[in-house]
């Protein structure tokens, strides 16, 4: 069964069942109200037409017949016919003889003093004269009356129908608008397994199921971007990986059949291929080894002003190749900090060739260390071209060139590698650019 009809069906059956229960209700209480005033009604005009004959007569006598003709006795069963409705009352006299049987009591009965206390005294100069009994709560109804109630009754059922027309359309309404936002994400869900990953659903309300939307949107946009990037990362690394074993595959051939002299600048050339494409697979194994949580850290402590010194050494001959500085700075005093040196020189060294790489001659390239509120500050800073506004947020996901027409020797995954060792030792690494003045590429770890 639907959910929507399932919903249909609860709310109906909620609703039936109040509009009922109500309908009942009103239903009992408005007979019986209805009974209680006619017999009210009835001993009323009993009563008055009573004291009325004792009035003017002074006796009882002939009291029925007189109250016969006022309709305010049923008639003398004729033989043959149906017997008429009994009235609900006897009168008795002051002698607590009953002069108009009814019920219980029979003509000429004598009524305990008891009984007749309940009664309603009919009197006549101060004294009571007659005592009048009620012997049934079931009115019989005139004709008009008995209209009358069943047009209350009719109405009663109208309305109650009309009350469960409008709770099935309204459940009908609330259970569509209820199951919509579940539809679209099953169709979503659907088209998604089909691997059509970027899916939106609209978000239309700000409840339990809107979050739900959104959260599943944000989850269908974040696989397809990861999915796209994964294609990327695979087709930039089988580019990377082809280029290098084109030329070595080139000149080995032309080695071979002579083409070629083997001089040592071909085998440095050969060298320089075959130590890219190392770098390039040793750089892969580690973001798969990070990612799989397997990145194991020979943590120790170091001193940060160290760590730099050491990582500049191994880029200070390129920088002066290149024409540009290549300082360290200290700012205050340093604590050691537990970290694995090698990975963390890795990364800086990623920073640096990067900063070497995007700074022209004569500029500056200047790795800082600071404290402050138990985290080590590392920086690296240069004067070079700067990162555009749109491409910052990206630059630490895999694979992403900047400069998409550089065939450069770089893999692409220099700043993906720095995050994820960062990140393993519990730090934080990020970028403050200004395109055009330069670049600074900050790293936080805690010192404990
Ligand atoms: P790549 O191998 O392309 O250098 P990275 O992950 O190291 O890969 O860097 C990603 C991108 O970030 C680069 O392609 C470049 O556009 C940008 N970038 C990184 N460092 C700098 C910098 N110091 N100055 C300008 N742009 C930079």
């Amino acid at each position: 069964m639907k959910l929507t009809h399932k919903l249909t069906l609860a709310f109906l059956l909620v609703s039936l069942t109040a509009v009922g229960l109500a309908a009942i209700v009103v239903w009992a209480t408005t007979s019986l109200e209805f009974n209680k005033y006619l017999v009210d009604q009835r001993q009323e005009q009993f009563v008055a037409a009573a004291s009325e004959y004792y009035r003017s007569n002074g006796r009882w006598e002939g009291v029925d017949s007189a109250l016969r003709q006022q309709g305010l006795l049923p008639p003398i069963q004729q033989p043959g016919q149906t017997p008429p409705d009994p009235q609900p009352f006897a009168l008795v006299d002051q002698d607590r003889k009953v002069i108009i049987p009814s019920g219980p009591y029979q003509s000429g009965e004598k009524i305990q003093t008891g009984v007749l206390a309940k009664g309603i005294k009919i009197e006549f100069d101060g004294l009571v004269v007659g005592t009048l009994l009620i012997t049934g709560q079931t009115p019989v109804r005139s004709v008009i009356e008995t209209r009358y109630l069943n047009s209350v009754n009719q109405s009663l059922l109208v309305a109650a129908l009309g009350g469960a027309l409008i709770a099935l359309l309204l459940g009908l309404f609330l259970a569509r608008s209820l199951a919509q936002p579940l539809r679209d994400l099953t169709a979503a869900t659907h088209a998604m397994a089909q691997g059509n990953l970027k899916q939106q659903v609209p978000v239309r309300s700000a409840d339990e199921v809107g979050e739900l939307a959104s959260a599943f949107n944000q989850m269908s946009a974040d696989l397809a971007r990861a999915n796209q990037s994964r294609k990327q990362m695979t087709a930039d690394i089988a580019h990377d990986l082809r280029n290098p074993l084109t030329v070595i595959g080139g000149y080995l051939e032309s080695l071979r059949d002579g083409i070629l002299k083997p001089t040592p600048q071909r085998f440095d050339t050969l060298y320089t291929e075959v130590r890219h494409l190392q770098r390039l697979v040793e750089d892969l194994r580690l973001l798969s080894l990070a990612d799989a949580g397997e990145l194991v850290l020979q943590r120790q402590p170091v001193n940060p002003m160290d760590l730099l010194e050491h990582a500049t050494a191994a880029y200070q001959h390129q920088a002066q190749q290149q024409g540009l500085q290549l300082e360290v700075q200290a700012e205050g005093l340093l604590s050691e900090i537990s970290l694995d040196p090698e990975r963390m020189e890795q990364v800086l060294g990623n920073l640096i060739s990067n900063a070497l790489r995007y700074t022209q001659a004569g500029g500056t390239i200047r790795l800082a260390a600071s404290q402050a509120a138990g985290q080590v500050m590392l920086s690296v800073q240069d004067d070079g071209s700067g990162i555009a506004p749109e491409i910052l947020p990206h630059i630490f996901e895999r694979s992403y060139r900047g400069d998409v027409s550089r065939q450069g020797s770089e893999s692409g995954l220099g700043l993906a590698i720095a995050r994820s060792i960062v990140e393993l030792h519990g730090g934080r690494i990020g970028v403050e650019s200004t395109p055009g003045a330069g670049s600074r590429f900050w790293i936080r770890l805690p010192l404990h």
